[in-house]
């Protein structure tokens, strides 16, 4: 089936604008191969002008009231809900997941833009009583400034959401370095934006080389706040970076997460929950469960059910009706896979299910199981960002616990058990920023969403999520 898909171009100032060499990337559909369309390939001078541009957006916009700032992202959440079917269909053949999760995407997009602008309206400072009573004391919270955002390809405009949200809610504007690989998408959401009305410079997108932007961005003393979501060693050169300028900085990084499926599990609620999450985006989601740690009772209950499961899915392109599992989003991730795959084998593990590459056109990886996984391979210890499940048992609930904790990553988890107090040992002892226990993922807005150890710092939910946009001002007024 084809549908229409267009050029991307820059958005710098409130214009759509070609890169001022005329360079250009192409965008390739990764169902296909094929190239559906081509991005413009900022360079400095591009970058100059859309730096420019960002701080006079962030003088408006800080000067706008709350309110307002509100009534603008609500109409883009509504425009974004209007044109959700056809930005979908963009996200499809750009980044291949199924077209009802691409809608969803979207949909859940224009969710996250109101909760911010809800919540961007109840960013309160405070009086605290003075120690001399004729001065009064005032706490007061501002926006941080011009923010750079630098996102990926596995979800191109939820990736955006969280930080746009946050950063546009508090009075920021935002300039964002969107995925290269899947731009069309991204373009979409900010056009909404643009047509709700946001001043120009408010919100501005690039595209080009990832490094030099992202090094150009972080060093201009124009940009207040660094926002970054990806793999760790990129998150850690950007941190390091933006610690050099002594720039704000959120790092939303890889994790590997943990499914701890204990004795008294419900197997049947577990594989249907963890194993709809494993496979969802093709595994190439930063919460994906990734360590399947089952009670050793269970484990081939576990694993017949869930190869059942996997061999349940219908493969294919994400615009033809009925495919729930899409391609990989680009073809370094099928020559990932099929390393992991090898690592796996030749340390013992047992393939399952899948294994294997699909067909030659298009970047298609069978869903796949693979049990008796060594503490070694690859796939235990690297996010595999792929559709992998790879299973080990455990003997008591300590010995899944260690196994859970001993890698550096510490994004998100999840965990099946009948019993309370396993529960609130598991909250207690897991060393993650995000545990579902007992159910899927439920990453809504008004929750925190961040990890801990080397998944990175700072949140991108919840009213943490607005704190760090803001920065703080005491002022002490005396009455003269
Ligand atoms: P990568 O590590 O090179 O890139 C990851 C993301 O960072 C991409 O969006 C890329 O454009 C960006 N990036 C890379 N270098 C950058 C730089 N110097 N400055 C700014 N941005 C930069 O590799 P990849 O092949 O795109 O993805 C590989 C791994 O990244 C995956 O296996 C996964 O572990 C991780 N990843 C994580 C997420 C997430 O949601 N946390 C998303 C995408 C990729």
């Amino acid at each position: 089936m084809t549908s229409s898909y267009s050029d991307t171009r820059l958005l710098i100032d409130g214009e759509w604008c070609d890169a001022a060499s005329r360079k250009t990337l192409d965008v390739l559909n990764p169902a296909t191969g094929e190239r559906i369309g081509r991005v413009a390939h900022a360079g400095i001078a591009d970058l100059d002008r859309a730096l420019a541009s960002a701080q006079r957006g962030f003088d408006k916009w800080k000067n706008t009231p709350a309110n307002e700032r509100a009534a603008t992202m609500r109409k883009a959440a509504g425009l974004l809900r209007e044109r959700a079917d056809s930005i979908a269909r963009l996200l499809t053949q750009e980044q291949g997941k199924p077209l009802a999760e691409a809608r969803v995407e979207v949909m859940a997009g224009a969710d996250i833009i109101e909760w911010f602008a809800d919540e961007g309206r109840r960013v309160y400072g405070r009086i605290v009583p003075s120690r001399n009573l004729a001065a009064q004391q005032l706490v007061l919270k501002e926006p941080v400034g011009p923010v750079a955002a630098f996102t990926p390809w596995n979800f191109p405009i939820n990736q955006i959401v969280r930080k746009l949200g946050a950063a546009l809610a508090t009075g920021c504007s935002f300039l964002v370095k969107a995925p290269e690989e899947t731009p069309a998408s991204p373009a979409a959401l900010l056009q909404a934006f643009v047509d709700a009305g946001i001043p120009p410079g408010t919100v501005g997108l690039v595209f080009g080389d990832p490094a030099e932007i992202s090094s150009y961005l972080i060093a201009s003393p124009i940009i207040r706040k660094v926002t970054f979501t990806g793999s760790t060693p990129v998150g850690k050169q950007l941190a390091a970076l933006a610690g050099q300028h002594m720039k704000r900085v959120t790092m939303e990084l890889g994790g590997h997460a943990p499914v701890i499926v204990a004795e008294d599990a419900n197997v049947a609620l577990a594989v249907k929950a963890a194993g709809a999450a494993k496979f969802r985006n093709a595994g190439q989601v930063c919460i994906s469960p990734t360590r399947f740690l089952v009670h050793n009772s269970l484990v081939e209950e576990f694993a017949q059910t869930l190869v059942k499961h996997a061999e349940s899915l219908k493969l294919g392109d994400g615009l033809t009706e009925g495919t729930t599992l899409g391609p990989l989003a680009n073809a370094r991730r099928i020559t990932a896979m099929a390393k992991v795959m090898d690592d796996a084998r030749s340390k013992g593990a047992t393939i399952a299910t899948g294994g294997e590459r699909v067909g030659s056109a298009g970047n298609f990886f069978a869903p796949t199981v693979i049990t008796n996984v060594s503490l070694d391979a690859d796939v235990f210890n690297n996010e595999p960002f792929g559709p992998v499940a790879a299973i080990r048992g455990f003997d008591t609930l300590d010995e899944a616990i260690t196994e859970a904790n001993r890698l550096p990553f510490g994004l998100a988890g999840y965990a099946f058990t009948g019993s309370i107090k396993n529960a609130h040992i598991l909250a207690q002892r897991l060393e993650l920023g995000m545990l579902w226990i007992n159910q899927p993922a439920t990453p809504s807005p008004e929750m925190p969403f961040g990890g801990v150890k080397d998944s990175g710092y700072g949140s991108e939910g919840g009213p943490e999520a607005l704190e760090s946009y803001l920065v703080t001002k005491s002022v002490s007024i005396m009455g003269v």
